[in-house]
């Protein structure tokens, strides 16, 4: 008896040794470099099955998985069995650019996304008039390669051929332009995905806090170790010229809601900065400042196109 008890143990040790989440960066830029723009490759490890946030490139940052041997398979394979489906926070090109150039390679899958998003996939991208109608609502023909899931904000919904549940939140993106991030779960784990997105104090909006309060137990429980957030420009940068992005003040002063709420949780919780604007020196401007400031004794991360992020 006591063996298998020691067993189940062990068995269940692995199971969830063997269940954690990871994440592969296909591009982390926020612009200028057309072939590492916003995408992030989420699933449970050894599973090769992922879902895309965003989309902004696809082939160029599969090439680099391989490269680094991050994978080692066929860029088609990466592509067509790997990738599950697309959640898109927005509509702006560098967050789905690589997912409309690729489609005519790609396999069936669903994109995810809030209405809005849905509607500027329907009435900008796939049309005719700029490219063939992939997906599976709109222009005719309809050629339904992408099945669109229209979500809803903080309704729990499954990431199909993964055993992964999702919600998703809406987030202010020059107000009243609108973008959207996405808790991930796995089991008793989560994992926190932003698209763009500013302040409340300068969006003039409570998004934001409404998230943190949302997960402020998660982080308490140690069940949310990562989240991936948006930082595109320096502290320089002035506040009416930040086009609904974050500066690591602005990061720093949304923290410190989520420290409050989460009652001094947040030591050691991993912050992956993305969507970094590469101009002249702002990515090394950027990251000293966030290092130099950071009472909350968080493990800010900078992803690798390509690399799996450590977590
Ligand atoms: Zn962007
Ligand atoms: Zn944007």
């Amino acid at each position: 008896m006591k063996k298998t008890i020691l067993g189940l143990c062990l068995i269940s040790t692995l199971y969830s040794y063997a269940q954690k989440l990871e994440i592969i960066p296909l591009g982390v830029y926020g612009g200028g470099i057309e072939s590492n723009l916003s995408c992030y490759l989420i699933g449970v490890e050894e599973s090769q099955s992922y879902i895309a946030l965003d989309a902004g490139t696809i082939r160029a940052g599969i090439e680099k998985t391989i490269e680094h041997r991050t994978f080692n398979t066929t860029t088609e394979n990466i592509l067509q069995n790997y990738i599950k489906g697309y959640f898109i926070s927005h509509g702006h090109l560098d967050h789905l650019s690589g997912l409309i150039i690729n489609s005519p390679d790609d396999s069936r899958k669903p994109i995810y996304g809030l209405p809005f998003v849905i509607d500027v996939f329907k009435n900008n991208y796939f049309r005719n008039s700029s490219w063939a109608n992939f997906g599976s609502e709109g222009e005719k023909p309809i050629i339904g390669k992408y099945q669109y899931k229209a979500l809803s904000p903080y309704q729990t919904f499954e990431l199909e051929n993964t055993s992964l549940t999702a919600e998703v939140f809406e987030l202010s993106h020059v107000n009243p332009q609108k973008s959207s991030a996405i808790l991930v779960r796995n089991n008793d784990e989560y994992i926190l995905y932003f698209g763009d997105t500013g302040a409340d104090r300068v969006e003039k909006t409570d998004n934001l806090n409404k998230i943190w309060e949302y997960i402020a137990p998660l982080i308490q429980n140690k069940n949310l170790h990562t989240i991936l957030i948006e930082v595109s420009f320096p502290n320089l940068q002035p506040e009416n010229k930040l086009y609904g992005h974050l500066t690591p003040n602005l990061l720093q002063e949304e923290l410190t809601k989520l420290d409050h709420l989460s009652n001094h949780s947040l030591e050691g919780i991993n912050i992956v900065i993305t969507h970094l604007k590469p101009k002249g020196d702002q990515i090394k401007i950027i990251k000293q400042e966030l290092e130099s400031n950071n009472p909350f004794k968080v493990n800010y991360i900078f992803p690798e196109q390509g690399k799996k992020i450590p977590l």
